[in-house]
């Protein structure tokens, strides 16, 4: 196949959906999580939970940069963000999503702060370059697959010797995410997490690659399958899984072949490794403090890290007790589960994280599912 829309073929798809039911023993269930807020959007978007046996079901899980970010850290960017000697450079996803006491980057902007949004980390530079008496600070968020240009940003700074130039780095890492889920799936007691395979991430794997997931296959006894963005690329990795299951197999499968290698991007591999180093732990909403699961500067770049140029104390604040964004992103829970779900808490006026992002599961849910999850809550 050759163009996009190949891999939105109704009938090819009807046709897989055909051959999933054939294959999906009636007598056991099938768990899966598609662990990348991408593929949480292909599913809603193209109804693909629809066309599956109803013993196949598929979890959301947290690979969604914006929603797993703590409020804590928000909190942080916004503290920053109001000190007048700092320009404080965002992705737009990270305005509206809700930090403590009902504030947000956005209101923060609307109150004074010079918080700028941002379409690639080129502008940020610019930026930095434009404003020499002011400290420039980039809020990078992001899994494997954001970590590269962040780091190429840090080496260009160095290069064009821009001292007023900084970053709060807030990227996270997935395969320790996935083993905090298969570890301890019933943490804080929001609901048991049973997972028979995993749908892993297309761009992540882009960058890492399938080795990393050897892991989850062998010690955990897990199948993963790889899979690209397409409604096609989502049904034909179902059915991979379905076949490893019914098979007693759990390996690592590569659907996406088309971007996905073992190896991955050795350059970008290369890039995040000279410029980032493992934290010891990082805050996930839903999933708590996660060794060895984020990236921070190396101490040989040490001076283009926001949190120790400007003495940033982490914070730790609790969710909103309303919102069930983390026991959605542990799988734990759907968002219709969620009381506040298309009543108080909509895109317009998110209450957390999930609504905010368009990875978000509930913020999915509520672009193309929300008149049949409502009827469904209404039959059960
Ligand atoms: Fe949180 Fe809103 Fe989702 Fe409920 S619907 S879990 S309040 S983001």
């Amino acid at each position: 196949m050759k163009y996009a829309d190949e891999f939105r073929d109704k009938a090819i798809a009807l046709g897989l959906a055909k051959t999933i039911h054939a294959a999906a023993d009636p007598e056991r269930s099938y768990r899966f999580m598609e662990f990348c807020g991408g593929h949480t959007h292909a599913i809603s978007r193209y109804g693909l939970e629809d066309i599956l046996p109803s013993n196949v079901r598929m979890i959301h899980g947290p690979g969604c940069p914006v929603c797993v970010l703590p409020v804590g850290r928000i909190d942080m960017a916004i503290r920053l963000a109001e000190r007048p000697d700092v320009i404080l450079c965002v992705y737009g996803d990270l305005m509206r999503v809700p930090a403590s006491q009902g504030a947000s980057l956005l209101k923060a902007k609307a109150g004074g702060a010079d918080i700028r949004m941002v379409y690639s980390t080129i502008d940020t530079i610019r930026i930095a370059e434009e404003n020499p008496a002011r400290e420039v600070v980039f809020f990078a968020i992001g899994f494997e697959t954001t970590a590269p240009p962040t780091a190429v940003m840090v080496r260009l700074a160095e290069k064009k010797q821009l001292s007023n130039f900084s970053v709060f780095c807030n990227h996270v890492l997935t395969p320790p995410a996935m083993q905090n889920i298969l570890e301890s799936p019933d943490i804080g007691n929001i609901g048991h997490v049973e997972i028979d395979g995993f749908v892993g991430p297309g761009h992540v794997s882009t960058i890492i690659g399938t080795a990393p997931y050897e892991f989850f296959a062998e010690e955990f006894g897990k199948p993963v399958v790889i899979a690209g963005f397409e409604p096609l690329d989502m049904m034909q990795a179902i059915l991979m899984l379905v076949r490893q299951v019914n098979e007693h197999r759990h390996e690592v499968e590569n659907q996406y072949r088309r971007a996905v290698t073992r190896d991955g991007n050795p350059r970008a591999k290369e890039e995040i490794s000279d410029i980032f180093e493992l934290r010891d732990r990082f805050e996930w909403r839903g999933l708590g403090e996660v060794p060895y699961s984020g990236l921070k500067l190396k101490r040989a770049h040490r001076i283009h890290d926001a949190e120790l140029r400007f003495d940033m104390r982490e914070l730790w604040v609790a969710d909103n007790r309303a919102c069930e964004c983390g026991a959605i992103l542990r799988g734990a829970k759907k968002p219709v589960d969620c009381k506040l779900f298309g009543t108080v808490c909509t895109p317009e006026m998110p209450v957390g994280s999930c609504m905010v992002s368009s990875e978000g599961a509930c913020a999915a849910h509520w672009t193309y599912r929300r008149f049949r999850d409502q009827e469904q809550r209404g039959a059960s």
